[in-house]
């Protein structure tokens, strides 16, 4: 190779840090959407496993093994239930689904013996069998 063609390459040395850097910045964006493809086809299954097998109740006894958490004041975006729109009590007891989302132990409760899934983000818990 002559030091003129090496010349050449090096000049072309930001060129070719911006097409990395270019091509590291697609992979993210790429990884980012087929993660978030991955969460839609998720969130479809369950809600086709919802209607075909007509299952709705979530299983008494996973709405029972929901962990009880204490609300605390640093909990800014736990601040409302989201089933009656009732803020929650500093100190007070609050359920929290797989999904991370926290409601008031009885609204949940409710909820998902009428429908299995996160009124959020439509996570969908272990679903009672319908009786036929
Ligand atoms: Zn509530
Ligand atoms: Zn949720």
């Amino acid at each position: 190779m002559s030091s003129s063609n090496l010349n050449a390459l090096l000049s072309e040395g930001t060129s070719i840090s911006d097409f990395f850097s270019d091509l590291n910045v697609s992979i993210l964006q790429a990884e980012a959407n087929f993660r978030s493809i991955q969460v839609h086809v998720d969130s479809l299954l369950r809600v086709l496993s919802l209607l075909l097998l007509k299952k709705k109740a979530a299983l008494k006894a996973a709405i029972e093994s929901l962990p009880r958490v204490t609300v605390t004041a640093e909990e800014e975006s736990y601040k409302a239930c989201s089933i009656c729109m009732e803020e929650f009590d500093i100190g007070s007891e609050a359920r929290e689904m797989p999904c991370k989302h926290r409601f008031h132990s009885g609204c949940v409760e409710k909820w998902l013996r009428l429908r299995g899934s996160c009124p959020l983000c439509r996570y969908v818990m272990p679903l009672e069998e319908e009786e036929s």
